[in-house]
C-alpha cells in the first residue's frame, strides 16, 4: 500500500485531520494507495506557504526560474518509465499511451514555458512627442491550479509550468481519482531546487479541498480544467471576489467528414479521436457526421476498427484500450448507452463490458468496449451531453449547411474536425464552426504556442503560449510625461 502525501512549504505531510481516501486501481478494482482527505485547514497552510514564497519567487530572475523548470523537465524525462507506469496504474490508461503521450507532454510543458519566458517582450506606446506608455507584466500572485483525472500529469503541468514560469506561486489540487503522478511530481520539484512554498500540492475531494481553495481570499487567480457544472460552481464562487479565471470545461466535439475526403485517413483518425484514452479526452471526436454518399462505408470502417481495438490489461504493452477511470464512471457510461438505446440509437458494436475478463488480474476492472452508435436523434442526450467514455455517434448529412447546423447544435464549443480535399470548403467551414479549435484533415496535432480552449459551455479564456503568459501575469500601464528639455 502506497501513501500519497500533501506537499506544503517543501515538506510532505498527511492531512491535518489524519483522514485519508482510498485510491483504487481501475484495472483491478483493488485499493493500492491512500491519499490525504484534505480540508480547509490544509488549504490554508498551503496558501500561506505560497503567499510567503511569492515575493522571492516573483523577484527571481527569469533565467533562474527557467533553469529550475528545465531541471524539472529533465527529471520527468529521467523518470519516464516510473511516471508512465504510475499513471497507467492510477488511471487505467494503457501504459503505451502514458509512455508516449502523457509523460513526454508533461516534460514538454515545463520545457516550453521555461524557455518561453526568456523570449517575451512588453508593449510600448508613444503618445504624441512627450508621453511614453509602457506595459509591465507582473505575476498575478497566488494561483489555484485544479486539474481533472483524464490526463493527470499532462494537464496538471499544463497549469503548474506557466504559473511558476511567470513568477506566480500556487496551490495545485489534482483530481482525487488520480493523485499519484502529482505526488511523484512534488518529489521532482523538490529535487530540482524549487524553493519551498512556490508550488504546494493539496490532495483531496473537490467539495472539501477544491472549494476552500478557490474561495480563499489570498488566491488571486484560478486555472481550472474539469466538468462544465464544476466550472459553473467555481465561476459563481469566484465572481464576487473578482478573481482571474481560466475555465477549460467539457466538450462534445464534432468530426465532419465530407465525401471528397481521404477516406482512409479520415476513418483512422475518427477511430483514434473517438477511442484514445477510452474516449476520456476533452478533445475526443464523440460525434461523427458523414456525408451521405460515403456514410454506410464509413460506419462499416469505424465499426470494424472499433472491434479490432485490443481491450486489455493497461500494463500489457499490446493493449490499446485500458480501463475507464472508476467504477462510478463505468456506471455513468453504461447508463448513457442504455439511455441512447431507449432514445432510438442502434448499437453497432460494443455497448457493454467485455464478455469475459480481459485477464485474470483484471477480473474486477472497469472495462467498457469501444461502442459505435448510429441513428441517434440529434436532440437526444447521447448527441448533446458529454459521455466521456469510449462511445461515438455517427450521423449522415446531405449539405454543408446541415453539417454545420448539426455540429454547432450543442451547448459546447471546444474542438472540431473537418475532413475534405476542398480548400475553400475547409476554410469556410473552419470559420463557421463554433469551436475554439478546428483541426482540418488531422486530430490532436498540438503546437504549445497556439491558443487552447473552448467557447460556449466549454469554457472561458485560453491556455497555451502567450495566452497562458498573459493569464498568469497582470498588465500594468506606466505612463510617463517627458518634460521639454530646457538648456
Ligand atoms: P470535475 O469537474 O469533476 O473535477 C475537476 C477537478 O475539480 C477535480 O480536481 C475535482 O476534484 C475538482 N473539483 C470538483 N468540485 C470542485 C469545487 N466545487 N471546487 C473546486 N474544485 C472542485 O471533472 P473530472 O475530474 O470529472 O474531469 C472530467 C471533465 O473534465 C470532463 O467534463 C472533461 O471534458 C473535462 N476536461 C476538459 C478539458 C479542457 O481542456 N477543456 C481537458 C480535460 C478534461 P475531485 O476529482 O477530487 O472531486
Amino acid at each position: 500500500m502506497q501513501t500519497i502525501l500533501n506537499f506544503i512549504d517543501g515538506r510532505f505531510a498527511p492531512a491535518a485531520s489524519g483522514r485519508t481516501i482510498d485510491n483504487p486501481e481501475p484495472a483491478t478494482g483493488e485499493v493500492y494507495s491512500t491519499l490525504p482527505d484534505s480540508d480547509a485547514q490544509d488549504v490554508a497552510a498551503a496558501v500561506a506557504a505560497a503567499k510567503k514564497a511569492l515575493p522571492a519567487w516573483a523577484a527571481t530572475p527569469a533565467e533562474e526560474r527557467s533553469r529550475i523548470l528545465l531541471r524539472v523537465a529533465d527529471l520527468i524525462d529521467a523518470n519516464l518509465e516510473r511516471l508512465a507506469r504510475a499513471e497507467s496504474i492510477d488511471s487505467g490508461k494503457p501504459l503505451a499511451l502514458a509512455r508516449s503521450v502523457d509523460i513526454p507532454r508533461a516534460a514538454a510543458n515545463f520545457r516550453f514555458f521555461a524557455t518561453a519566458i526568456l523570449h517575451t517582450r512588453s508593449d510600448l506606446h508613444q503618445t504624441g512627442a512627450n508621453v511614453l506608455n509602457y506595459t509591465l507584466r507582473q505575476p498575478v500572485g497566488v494561483c489555484a491550479l485544479i486539474s481533472p483525472w483524464n490526463l493527470p500529469l499532462y494537464l496538471f503541468t499544463w497549469k503548474v509550468a506557466p504559473a511558476l514560469a511567470c513568477g506566480c506561486t500556487g496551490v495545485g489540487k489534482p483530481s482525487e481519482v488520480t493523485p499519484m503522478t502529482a505526488f511523484l511530481l512534488s518529489e521532482l520539484l523538490a529535487e530540482a531546487g524549487l524553493p519551498p512554498g512556490a508550488l504546494n500540492i493539496v490532495h483531496g475531494r473537490g467539495a472539501t479541498a477544491g472549494a476552500p481553495l478557490i474561495e480563499h481570499p489570498d488566491v488571486r487567480a484560478i486555472s481550472f480544467t474539469g466538468g462544465t457544472s464544476t466550472g459553473a460552481a467555481i465561476a459563481r464562487a469566484a465572481a464576487p471576489k473578482f478573481k482571474k479565471l481560466s475555465l477549460e470545461l467539457g466538450g462534445k466535439n464534432p468530426n465532419i467528414v465530407f465525401a471528397d475526403a481521404d477516406l482512409d485517413a479520415a476513418a483512422d483518425a475518427a477511430l483514434r479521436a473517438a477511442f484514445t484514452n477510452q474516449g476520456q479526452i476533452c478533445l475526443c471526436g464523440s460525434r461523427v457526421f458523414v456525408e451521405r454518399p460515403i456514410y454506410e462505408r464509413f460506419v462499416d470502417r469505424l465499426v470494424e476498427g472499433a472491434r479490432s481495438l485490443r481491450v486489455g490489461d493497461p500494463l500489457d504493452a499490446a493493449t490499446q484500450q485500458g480501463a475507464v477511470v472508476s467504477r462510478e464512471h463505468h456506471a455513468k457510461i453504461a447508463a448513457a448507452v442504455e439511455q441512447a438505446r431507449r432514445d432510438g440509437a442502434r448499437v453497432r458494436c460494443g455497448g457493454g463490458p467485455p464478455s469475459a475478463p480481459v485477464s485474470p488480474r483484471c477480473a474486477d476492472g472497469s472495462f467498457y468496449l469501444p461502442t459505435v452508435l448510429t441513428d441517434a436523434p440529434p436532440t437526444c442526450a447521447a448527441m448533446q451531453e458529454e459521455i466521456f467514455g469510449p462511445v461515438v455517434t455517427v450521423t449522415p448529412f446531405d449539405t454543408e449547411a446541415e453539417a454545420l447546423a448539426l455540429a454547432n447544435g450543442v451547448r459546447y464549443g471546444l474542438a472540431s474536425m473537418v475532413w475534405t480535399r476542398g480548400l475553400d470548403r475547409a476554410h469556410r467551414v473552419a470559420a463557421r464552426l463554433e469551436a475554439g479549435i478546428v483541426w482540418i484533415n488531422c486530430w490532436m496535432v498540438r503546437d504549445l504556442r497556439t491558443p487552447f480552449g473552448g467557447m460556449k459551455d466549454s469554457g472561458v479564456g485560453r491556455e497555451g503560449g502567450d495566452e497562458a503568459l498573459r493569464f498568469f501575469t497582470e498588465p500594468r500601464n506606466v505612463c510617463v510625461q517627458l518634460r521639454e528639455h530646457t538648456p
